[in-house]
């Protein structure tokens, strides 16, 4: 997100999360409301090797690539946040 963004309005962040630009004035809502800033670093931080793996699966302007995208947005974020989760266990012992 580009440091000139607006802050979310509740929570002061600015995440990328939930923002939606409608309207020609380039007016931002967010949908949902709110969102767990942690969570939504962790998702971002995937992104570059889910493209990657989904362009290794298939070619960028298949149809199928979002598809894929997604399945590897998914599985990664899923083994990111155990790994945080099993950081943090171990961290309180
Ligand atoms: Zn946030």
């Amino acid at each position: 997100m580009s440091p000139d963004a607006p802050p979310h309005p509740r929570l002061g962040c600015r995440c990328s999360e939930g923002r939606v630009v409608s309207g020609g004035r380039g007016d931002v809502r967010f949908l949902p409301g709110v969102h767990s800033c942690a969570y939504v670093r962790v998702r971002e931080a995937q992104i570059p090797e889910a493209e990657r793996r989904a362009s290794l699966d298939v070619e960028r302007s298949s149809p199928g690539w979002t598809s894929r995208f997604m399945h590897h947005m998914s599985a990664l974020t899923a083994a990111a946040l155990l790994d945080a989760r099993a950081r943090e266990d171990r961290a309180s012992l």
